[in-house]
């Protein structure tokens, strides 16, 4: 019964393997060392670093609106079916866990912000999925960080596509996120400090075109935390999860 109430408690989330005492993230060692940790990331946009660089090669050549984007872990092998079981296959008691691992690795770069809000889906999607995941993340965390969790300051206006599937590079990724999210309550985040909270950061077209809005509407800085982010110039993220089954 306890197994069945609380499923992770007690076995590692992907070995199955019994945990002898209980897991801060629901994984054991064995597991969570097979993971790859972001330990060098951008100082930018948080991806993991190739090069001996503060920044990786896309933010040394092109601007970001976000003030820093952080992230734990690479996105690949199985932190990539993390994101895609608590997005498609309705895995929402991951979000406890994942979310852990997003808080310690905020407290470990000392970031700190003034309230907490969601990658917004449009209401289309939402109403499809019956959730969105990455308000999943952010109430975990925001409740953890006692920070004010506001989800509904921003709304996503445009159903856009996914960006990292988008061809013709920059220029087209930034034309279908254009405008896409309007600030409903420009005062809840005037001279704030903003963290945004969503899964995954791919090329970043997201997370700068909320920033943009939230900017626009007076934000003092904007900080984005993802569980996980994709590898330098190299995006795998899609709504096609065929494709992903790495298992
Ligand atoms: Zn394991
Ligand atoms: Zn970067």
């Amino acid at each position: 019964m306890l197994k069945f109430l609380f499923p992770t408690d007690f076995n590692c989330l992907l070995c199955g393997r019994e945990l002898r005492e209980k897991s801060r993230y629901g994984l054991c060692s064995n597991c969570y060392q097979k993971q790859e940790a972001i330990e060098r990331g951008c100082l930018k946009c948080g991806k993991m670093l190739t090069a001996e660089a503060e920044y990786c090669s896309e933010c040394q050549n092109t601007e970001r609106v976000f003030d820093r984007a952080i992230a734990p872990f690479v996105y690949s092998g199985a932190i990539s079916n993390f994101v895609m079981d608590l997005k498609f296959n309705n895995k929402r008691y991951l979000a406890e866990y994942m979310a852990k691992i997003m808080t310690d690795k905020l407290l470990r770069e000392e970031i700190a912000a003034d309230l907490l809000l969601p990658v917004p889906l449009h209401k289309n999607r939402e109403k499809k999925r019956g959730y969105n995941q990455s308000a999943l993340l952010g109430k975990e965390i925001a409740t953890r960080l006692n920070l004010p969790y506001m989800p509904f300051v921003a709304e996503r206006t445009k159903d856009t596509l996914t960006s990292s599937t988008l061809e013709g590079g920059r220029k087209a990724r930034e034309e279908n996120m254009k405008d896409a999210f309007v600030i409903k309550d420009p005062s809840a985040v005037k001279n704030k400090v903003v963290l945004v909270v969503d899964d995954v950061l791919t090329t970043g077209a997201t997370a700068d075109e909320l920033s943009r809005a939230l900017k626009k509407a007076g934000a003092k800085r904007v900080y984005v935390l993802t569980f996980a982010s994709t590898r330098e110039k190299k995006p795998i993220l899609t709504e096609n999860r065929d494709l992903l089954l790495l298992k």
